[in-house]
């Protein structure tokens, strides 16, 4: 339902933020939230009466949008019958979820550890490979994004990490493949492929296979700039795991449950990992919700030696009902076939076609709802609309991109020098439009950036 404006109660939840809340990765007197009176489908407010498109689904999570009646009407029901029970206890929201969850997941991971969201998932995900292999290390990847918590934010490959103290976590570096940003030493994705491969078995060669417990990758990062690998990436990965007896973590948090186009992005490849961490999609993220899903010979490593890790609220019934009222809308909807149809006939086409007519885009890359535009000042150099990591001045094309984008009613999602487009999966095709129009606009300011 649309809000009725009403400033006055706007400025009153905006001082009480600014008074009370103490928001993540920012510096508290530089950010200005924006008040949300209301949301639905694709769509939020703000207490001015002013609409956005959200070409962000939050932080990539609301994978069927805001306010999906039957998940909301699921979620009550659940509270009504059943709010809260001890994750020792079979409980049905619980239990339905798991085999919901296990039924669509590759392979044999078919145990589901039920987490509180991405980055508890992460730290789970390799304490279980640690303890299955004995081993110490995990291997991740430079350009990806693992949560914010000490063990995941020490295997994230971007500068969040660098507060932490990666040091004692025995995490080592690699570069994933990323042909747009390796054109020194590749020209095509095969060699960028065959170079990444090498790259990682050399890694593995001086850190010490037998030292090594996880390898952990998303598999297409996305707030690193959605770079889907080139094929046969993952599967050499896989084989190189196979060889050294290293566990493969793949981390689906963003990329799951239908983002791509399929269930999982793991589809795309035909890869099975030992085991995948999940979270936001797999309710829309209306309860808080995630976790691992575990293949049989991990699982069976603590069929009579207990595993040694919890959290209160492991597969809260709220959640977990939520999960499972979720995965019914997907499939009776069609959600996943939406994304994997509207992706390739819409936006990708859409996104070229502006890249086409816009100095400022470098490359479009992506797939399914999960698209990212990579803005520069030079087509040639690659030289990125601003520096990495940039804040204040440095930013401020960037930030004009997004303040052009908003003037024009989208939400856009914005990293470093890149905007990605990963609407709702559920977003319909006029909307799409509406948003592909918003973009126009708002890339007409950073063309006024090129060099
Ligand atoms: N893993 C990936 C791939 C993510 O994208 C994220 C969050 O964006 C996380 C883990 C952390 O998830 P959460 O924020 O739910 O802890």
């Amino acid at each position: 339902m649309t809000p009725q404006p009403n400033p006055e109660a706007g400025a009153a939840v905006k001082a009480a933020d600014r008074a009370h809340v103490f928001h993540s990765w920012s510096a508290q007197e530089l950010i200005d939230p924006l008040a949300v009176a209301g949301a639905e489908g694709s769509y939020f407010w703000d207490y001015d009466g002013r609409r956005y498109l959200d070409f962000t689904s939050g932080l990539v999570y609301t994978n069927i949008g805001y306010q999906h009646p039957k998940v909301v009407a699921e979620i009550q029901e659940q509270a009504a019958r059943m709010t809260t029970f001890a994750p020792a206890f079979a409980v049905e929201a619980r239990s339905e979820a798991a085999r919901l969850i296990a039924e669509r997941t590759p392979g044999d991971l078919d145990k589901i550890f039920f987490t509180n969201g991405g980055a508890d998932a992460v730290e789970h995900a390799l304490r279980m490979a640690r303890l299955h292999t004995g081993r110490p290390k995990v291997l991740s990847a430079y350009r990806s994004y693992h949560g914010g918590t000490q063990q995941a934010v020490n295997v994230t490959g971007d500068p969040r990490r660098w507060a932490s103290d990666s040091a004692t976590a025995g995490v080592v570096h690699f570069w994933a493949p990323f042909l747009y940003r390796s054109r020194f030493y590749a020209e095509t994705e095969e060699q960028e492929c065959a170079r990444a491969l090498e790259h990682l078995e050399t890694t593995i060669a001086f850190e010490g296979p037998s030292t090594i417990a996880a390898v952990i990758l998303e598999t297409i990062p996305g707030t690193a700039g959605i770079m889907p690998p080139p094929p046969g990436y993952l599967a050499g990965v896989r084989a190189l795991c196979d060889k050294y007896g290293i566990v493969l973590v793949l981390d689906e948090v963003m990329a799951g449950f239908g983002r791509t186009g399929t269930w999982f992005a793991a589809d795309l490849y035909d890869v099975v990992p030992d085991l995948m961490t999940f979270a936001k999609g797999v309710n829309s993220g209306y309860v808080p919700l995630g976790g691992v899903a575990i293949s049989a010979e991990i699982a069976a490593t603590f069929a009579t030696r207990p595993y040694p890790g919890g959290l209160t609220y492991s597969g809260h019934p709220l959640a977990c009902a939520a999960a499972v009222a979720t995965i019914n809308v997907m499939e009776e909807e069609g959600v996943v076939e939406n994304a994997a149809s509207l992706g390739a006939s819409v936006v990708g086409p859409g996104l070229r076609e502006l890249a086409g007519r816009h100095p400022s885009v470098g490359e479009v890359r992506g797939t399914g709802m999960f698209w990212a535009v990579e803005l520069v000042r030079d087509r040639e150099t690659r030289e990125p609309l601003v520096p990495y990591n940039a804040s204040g001045e440095a930013n401020a094309p960037m930030a004009a991109f997004a303040a052009a984008a908003k003037k024009a009613g989208l939400w856009p999602f914005v990293n470093m020098n890149r905007t990605h487009v990963v609407p709702p999966l559920n977003t319909s095709e006029a909307e799409l439009k509406e948003g592909l129009a918003a973009l126009d606009a708002a890339l007409s300011v950073a063309d006024e950036y090129v060099k």
